[in-house]
């Protein structure tokens, strides 16, 4: 009697993603279908280039020497920042109108200035700025940027991830500073150290939010990161990705194909191509939600 081939895989696995990728699997596995198997672009988000900007134009003020990191030198920072990202496709496909644009420059420019509230760049010893780290979990490559590393007093490594978005609410604060002890788990993995402290600073509000990672926090990444792993093989075997209805769909650039919401998600692969292309061309097309 013959043996059966295997079938192939229905989707290819990845094998590089950030920690927020995997994790979004749980949130919904068709939408991590379309973001992290097929890849297919997503509108950009206002909110999202915003902080992309305020990140640039405090990695360039912290390039400078400790002594020139003045409000004025920042304000100098965002203007260049800006100037960068202006024929960058996140913000060409805002579509921003002369009126908007402002807003958003304005916005850009408040998110800088409660910067020097918070803390003293001066006194600040980074010694690094948005560092690209990867550390291995089984067969994944895991990968994330850490915005500023610096040495504390007493020369233990401190991560600093600037936020441009809200401070979670109390309820919600553990579930945000979860996603952070990721950065320690990389250092543990490059540098065989902990760090002594990651602090979140809330440019929106001025709040800063510290936790204190652990050997334990450390080695739930790995246990966690595996057990959602398996799932993904799992589906990119069978192509079973399901839908999981939520609060998100209403931010989900994919809505029109998803299943639940009675789109074709094997429609997706050219059309959220097609549409991202004309956004990018100035067109006025709706690319995700119906
Ligand atoms: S619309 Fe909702 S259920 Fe559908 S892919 Fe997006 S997040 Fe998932």
């Amino acid at each position: 009697m013959s043996e059966t081939a295997p079938s192939a895989p229905a989707f290819t696995v990845p094998m590089n993603l950030s920690p927020s990728r995997v994790s979004s699997f749980t949130s919904c596995p068709m939408q991590f279908r379309f973001s992290s198997i097929q890849k297919l672009p997503e509108p950009p988000g206002v909110a999202t280039t915003k902080g992309t900007i305020v990140h640039r134009a405090l990695e360039l003020l912290f390039v400078r020497p400790a002594a020139d990191r003045t409000p004025a030198a920042l304000d100098a920072d965002l203007s260049t920042a800006l100037a960068e990202y202006r024929v960058h496709p996140d913000y060409v496909g805002l579509q921003l109108d002369a009126d908007a644009a402002a807003v958003f420059e304005r916005d850009c420019s408040s998110l800088i200035s409660r910067y020097f509230t918070m803390e003293d760049p001066t006194a600040v010893r980074e010694i690094g700025l948005e560092l690209w780290m990867s550390a291995e979990v089984g067969a994944l490559t895991l990968r994330g940027i850490i915005d500023r590393l610096e040495l504390d007093t007493d020369g233990g490594l401190v991560v600093t991830d600037y936020k441009t978005g809200r401070a979670p609410s109390g309820r919600y604060e553990q579930k945000s500073l979860a996603g952070v002890h990721f950065y320690a788990f990389l250092c543990h993995a490059v540098f065989g150290r902990i760090p002594t402290k990651i602090r979140l600073m809330y440019l929106q509000s001025g709040e800063t939010i510290e936790t204190v990672p652990s050997a334990q926090s450390v080695r739930f990444i790995t246990t966690r990161t595996t057990a959602v792993w398996a799932a993904v093989e799992r589906a990119c075997a069978t192509g079973d990705f399901r839908p999981r209805v939520s609060s998100l769909c209403d931010y989900c650039a994919f809505q029109r194909w998803c299943p639940s919401f009675d789109g074709n998600p094997d429609d997706a692969e050219v059309e959220a191509r097609a549409a991202y292309d004309a956004l990018l061309q100035g067109q006025p097309v709706a690319v995700g939600a119906r």
